[in-house]
Order: C-alpha cells, then sequence, then structure tokens
C-alpha cells in the first residue's frame, strides 16, 4: 500500500517535472521564433535604406565613451569630471584623476 503511494507520488514528480520542461523548451521556440518574425519585416526597409542603417549603431548624445587619460577607464561624456586643455576635452572617471593628470599635463 505505502509502496503504491510512493510509486504515484514519483509517477506525479515526473509528470509535472517532464511538463515543465517540455513548457520551457515550448517558450523557448515560441520565443525565438517570436523574435525571427519580428526580425523579419525590419530587415527589408533597413537593405533598402542602408543609410539609415548607421545612426542606429552609435549610442545617443551625451552617453559617448571618452578614455580616462590617467588610468584607461571610460567616461561617460556628461561626466562632471572634465577639464579643458589645450582646445582638447579631457574626462576623467573622478576628481582624484582628473587632479593627477592636471598635475602632469597643462
Ligand atoms: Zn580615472
Amino acid at each position: 500500500m505505502l509502496r503504491a503511494a510512493i510509486e504515484l507520488l514519483v509517477t506525479i514528480i515526473l509528470v509535472i517535472a517532464a511538463r515543465a520542461i517540455l513548457t520551457s523548451f515550448l517558450k523557448g521556440v515560441a520565443n525565438s521564433s517570436a523574435t525571427a518574425f519580428q526580425r523579419g519585416p525590419q530587415d527589408q526597409p533597413s537593405a533598402s535604406g542602408a543609410s539609415q542603417n548607421a545612426p542606429s549603431n552609435t549610442p545617443p548624445k551625451g552617453s559617448e565613451l571618452h578614455k580616462d587619460p590617467v588610468c584607461g577607464t571610460y567616461v561617460a561624456e556628461s561626466t562632471q569630471f572634465r577639464r579643458q586643455a589645450g582646445g582638447q576635452t579631457f574626462y576623467y572617471c573622478s576628481e582624484d584623476c582628473k587632479a593627477k593628470h592636471a598635475l602632469v599635463a597643462r
């Protein structure tokens, strides 16, 4: 009696597990086919208007990255730590790097 109950329990657990796997598998298939469907129609206009492809690849203005000349970190253009010298604008990750660079480069 107890063994039958355990067998039943194991069967139920296996069915639930199998269904969970099947559901996630079907979801994955649905997602990939959905993205393929979304990608399909967008491909055709961009192929005819190739010149419109470039702006979508560049980040929006203000979020452009500049290399910190001191530590090499890439810093957003909107950072408050920047300094103009010799007609060039330098961007820093911190007040520390800004101060260090100001000592070295004038
Ligand atoms: Zn830095």
